[in-house]
């Protein structure tokens, strides 16, 4: 399924190459690795919206499982005007890895809506989010597929998802997602949990190069929920962000910007851009400023064959999801760069999910220094593991971090057997 046409995308392509390399090199079994290399299911639904106008509008939306060999499935829900079905379901794989890889009792998968959610006012996105989850109904449920935030959605929506999917049971259901506002069962410190996760996957690259994180220069791009955390968790901790980019462009200050004036400013005019006392750079440029430490925290493939050579950083940290290119990340091992990939840099935020989703089916609560201290636990523990498998196959950590993933999904689907 996932060969065919509709299917296709830049991001499912190199997806399935990773795949493909990391198969090769555990000698998987040729069934399981077909079977990896396919979605269990994929739902396409069209969501009619009364938009404010008086207008309907129809946009299309997905949501794919890819694996349950584990588990239930997890994932985000994305709004952005380049959702198509190849890149939600690539999505949808990395998360398999990622749940495997942290050690999580879920299969992947991921949903997304092709909209521009910056241009929507709140309630045609309440709407919009009521009847896609309408839509998709069948597909979700605590024990089913429990959807979390992504690009363009946040704690609101899975408020508005969870009431939708309520309100059709009779009754509560909290289970139904994470990343839910915490009046309505959301866990202390998800908000945090993914900028909080690349906190401690730098620490300790940082601690495995003989390095300090402390005083490090630091340039991040997006400042949505993971990168504005990332950034001011790590200036907080005497790091100097030097540039902050945005789907508007960038600000950059050698001397250093001040992340909480900054988040104010972001606050009020919707970007980064204008931000006092900061140099206007391009999206573009600003990831080619000199800087130790780069954190893609926005949109994929935004490290490619053109700019890689370019990048000044020693360390790429990975918050987004797929931002760097298989090409890219071939230039960037030469060079010697430490890129730390997404399915492990970027893993906090499902991690807290999972504890999140634990507490809702418990009824009861942790403090968040509980939270915290097991994100830390988890985070560093998946670090150690990824680094030291990394030295001993002589790979890098992508390679690593994709191995074991990989691993564990294709035991699982061994174990289990193909049914009937
Ligand atoms: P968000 O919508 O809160 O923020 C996205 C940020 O990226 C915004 O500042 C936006 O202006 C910027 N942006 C959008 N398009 C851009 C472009 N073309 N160039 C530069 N900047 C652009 O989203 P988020 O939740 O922070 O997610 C960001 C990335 O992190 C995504 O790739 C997502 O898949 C990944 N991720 C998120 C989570 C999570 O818990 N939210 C977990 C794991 C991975």
């Amino acid at each position: 399924m996932t060969n065919t046409p509709e299917f296709d995308s830049e991001l499912l392509r190199t997806t399935l190459a990773q795949l493909d390399r990391v198969a090769e090199r555990l000698h998987l079994e040729p069934d399981i690795h077909l079977r990896l290399r396919y979605a269990r299911r994929a739902l396409v639904v069209s969501i009619p919206v009364l938009m404010d106008s008086g207008r309907t509008e129809v946009f299309t939306g997905y949501r794919v499982h890819h694996s349950t060999a584990l588990g239930p499935t997890k994932g985000g829900l994305r709004y952005d005007a380049d959702v198509n079905l190849g890149e939600v379901t690539a999505l949808a794989m990395l998360m398999s890895w990622k749940c495997a890889l942290m050690g999580l009792p879920y299969g992947g998968a991921k949903g997304g809506v092709r909209c521009n959610p910056r241009a929507m006012s709140a309630r045609e996105r309440e709407h919009l989010t009521r009847r896609y989850t309408a839509e998709i109904i069948l597909m979700i449920g605590p024990d089913i597929d429990i959807p979390a935030p992504d690009l363009g959605t946040d704690e609101q929506t899975m408020a508005w998802m969870m009431d939708t999917y309520s309100m059709t049971q009779g009754k509560s259901v909290p289970g139904v997602v994470t990343g839910k506002p915490l009046i309505v069962g959301g866990s202390a410190g998800r908000r945090e949990a993914t900028g909080r996760g690349i906190v401690y996957a730098l620490y300790q690259a940082c601690k495995s190069l003989g390095q300090e994180l402390k005083g490090k220069k630091i340039v991040v791009q997006g400042f949505g929920n993971v990168g504005s955390v990332a950034a001011r968790m790590l200036w907080r901790d005497g790091c100097s962000i030097v540039g902050v980019g945005d789907f508007r462009g960038g600000v950059w200050n050698p001397q250093g910007i001040d992340i909480r004036q900054l988040q104010a400013h972001a606050a009020e005019t919707g970007s980064v851009v204008g931000f006092p006392g900061t140099e206007p750079v391009s999206g573009a440029e600003l990831l080619e400023r000199p800087c130790d430490v780069l954190i893609p925290a926005a949109v994929a493939s935004q490290l490619h064959a053109e700019n890689a050579d370019r990048i000044k950083a020693q360390i790429v940290a990975e918050g987004a999801n797929g931002p760097t290119t298989p090409e890219a990340d071939a230039i960037l091992r030469d060079r010697g760069v430490v890129v730390i990939p997404d399915i492990l840099c970027n893993a906090g935020g499902v991690v807290v999910s999972y504890f999140e989703w634990v507490q809702g089916l418990q009824y009861y609560f942790w403090k968040e220094s509980e939270i915290t201290s097991r994100l830390q636990e988890l985070m560093v523990r998946a670090f150690t593991r990824v680094w030291n498998a990394a030295q001993k196959n002589g790979v890098d950590l992508r390679t690593a971090a994709l191995m074991e993933g990989i691993r564990r999904v294709a035991d699982a689907h061994v174990a289990r057997g193909l049914y009937p």
